[in-house]
């Protein structure tokens, strides 16, 4: 059977917004390169750094082949079951 598989993506703006709502002081899912959760604030910013650099969607996990910054996001990869 042929399938697709299409990996999540987090939308940018859509996270400011979630972001700016929010009343937490910790920013869960968002973490440093070091692994250390960012602080709302520190979410924030790094997603406005994003928007900066063009991009408009990120992927959840690394990023997969083909993977379109600019608003497309993951392209789908076609799957085969065996
Ligand atoms: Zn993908």
């Amino acid at each position: 059977m042929k399938g697709k598989t299409i990996h999540m993506c987090v939308n940018v703006r859509g996270a400011i917004r979630n972001l700016t709502r929010s009343r937490a002081h910790m920013a869960h899912g968002f973490s440093h390169p070091d692994g250390r959760t960012m602080t709302r604030d520190e979410a924030i910013e790094a997603m406005y750094d994003e928007l900066e650099k063009g991009h408009k969607v990120l992927p959840m996990g690394s990023p997969c082949e083909g993977f379109d910054y600019s608003g497309g996001g993951c392209p789908g990869h076609d799957t085969e079951d065996a």
